[in-house]
């Protein structure tokens, strides 16, 4: 099992060929398996920051989509990525000029990765400039900013997606289809884990005007939306309870630890845990009637890993950020259904939560959701 496991370990993304996704895939391109150049989405990402970074160089193996523009307010970093990533003048912006994207026939959609409390506004000038918006998580900092983006991206008719990279990970959608499969019986608890330890106190995460909260929004969201996907329902209550322990670090609007619990029609309740004071805190439990999925790490860059109680999950390692790109190119471009949405309307139901949540706190009440 090890040697299997090592061997997938060294497969890229690209080069894999895990059964499900290829076969999807084909389903819906009526074309080859290796799209043409002018079927790629072409992708400007907005923001230059560390996951930015990250996501632009996961793109250099996608086979569906491909980096071709760039929105920053650094002249430095816009030439850096010129040349690594052969990106032409005229498909650089700044935050002033890219509404004048919508003259720009060679880029489809916007990858938005600047600050939480910047989505919002960007989505919607990404929108009214015509091209698909692509969002990172969270959305934006609460359910009525994220009714507003997914009403102006539905005027424009464009796509809405969010970066929910996990919904395309192999181990997790393993997992997903065993539980469908009835295999654990009937699910009744889950519980997640999401926290580490955050640094420099000046960063815009810890600033409530930029990132819309503390540890829920940035870390939290994982547990949040990941016992939806894994129970697969939608929680009908919340509860929830904040602990600060560094007042200062952690000033009034940005949580530092909450722990909250779901309550699901099916008679499950999620017990999950939210904090910027802890590391290695990236852990799923889901048991049922039947079995039982734990997952560690959960929901990091990976490896991600998971045992049932009929033993390992065996699936391939793979780039998150890659295999995230191509499947949302299909999505956009061929119309595709994933396994697990990761439209506007996901993102909202994640954000109804967390506003529920941050109620809960607030009141000491069990606050009802309708998603
Ligand atoms: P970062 O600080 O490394 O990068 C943010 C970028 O936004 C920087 O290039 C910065 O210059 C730019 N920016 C534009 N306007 C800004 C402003 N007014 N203030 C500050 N920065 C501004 O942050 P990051 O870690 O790349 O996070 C960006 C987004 O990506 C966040 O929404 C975060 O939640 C999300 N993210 C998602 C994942 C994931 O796994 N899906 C991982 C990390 C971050």
């Amino acid at each position: 099992m090890n040697s299997r496991r090592d061997f997938l370990g060294k497969i890229t993304a690209a080069s894999i060929a895990f059964p499900f996704l290829k076969k999807a895939a084909s389903a819906n391109n009526p074309f080859n398996e290796k799209p043409s150049e002018d079927r790629l989405l072409r992708v400007a990402i907005m923001g230059l920051g560390s996951y930015g970074t990250r996501v632009a160089e996961a793109m250099q193996s996608c086979t569906k989509a491909k980096l071709v523009g760039v929105i920053s307010g650094t002249p430095s970093k816009v030439k850096a990525w010129q040349s690594k990533y052969n990106i032409p003048e005229k498909n650089c912006y700044n935050y002033s000029n890219f509404d004048e994207i919508k003259n720009n026939p060679d880029i489809d959609a916007v990858y938005v990765i600047t600050p939480n409390g910047l989505h919002h506004d960007e989505v919607i000038r990404v929108a009214k400039a015509g091209k698909h918006a692509i969002s990172e998580k969270p959305m934006t900092v609460n359910a009525q900013q994220a009714q507003e983006m997914i009403d102006a991206c539905k005027k424009a008719g464009v796509k809405l997606l969010v970066g929910y990279r996990m919904h395309f990970e192999p181990h997790t959608l393993e997992i997903i289809k065993m539980r469908k499969a009835g295999e654990f019986g009937k699910v009744l608890f889950f519980q997640g884990l999401s926290g580490f330890i955050i640094g420099d106190p000046t960063q815009w995460r810890l600033n409530k005007k930029l990132s819309g909260g503390g540890s829920m929004m940035d870390i939290g969201i994982y547990s949040v939306n990941g016992s939806r996907y894994m129970i697969g329902e939608d929680p009908i209550w919340v509860t929830a309870q904040e602990t600060k322990n560094n007042p200062v670090k952690f000033k009034e609007g940005i949580d530092e630890t909450i722990q909250f619990q779901l309550g699901f029609p099916g008679g499950a309740v999620a017990s999950c845990l939210s904090t910027y004071s802890l590391n290695y805190l990236d852990r799923f439990f889901l048991d049922g009637t039947e079995g039982f999925a734990q997952m560690y790490p959960s929901t990091n860059y990976g490896p991600i890993r998971g045992q049932t109680n009929k033993g390992e999950i065996i699936a391939p390692d793979v780039t998150h950020q890659t295999v995230q790109m191509d499947e949302m190119a299909d999505i956009i471009l061929r119309g595709k259904k994933p396994e697990v949405p990761v439209d506007g309307e996901e993102a909202l139901k994640d954000l109804k939560i967390i506003d529920a949540i941050y109620e809960a706190c607030r009141t000491g009440k069990k606050v009802k959701l309708e998603l």
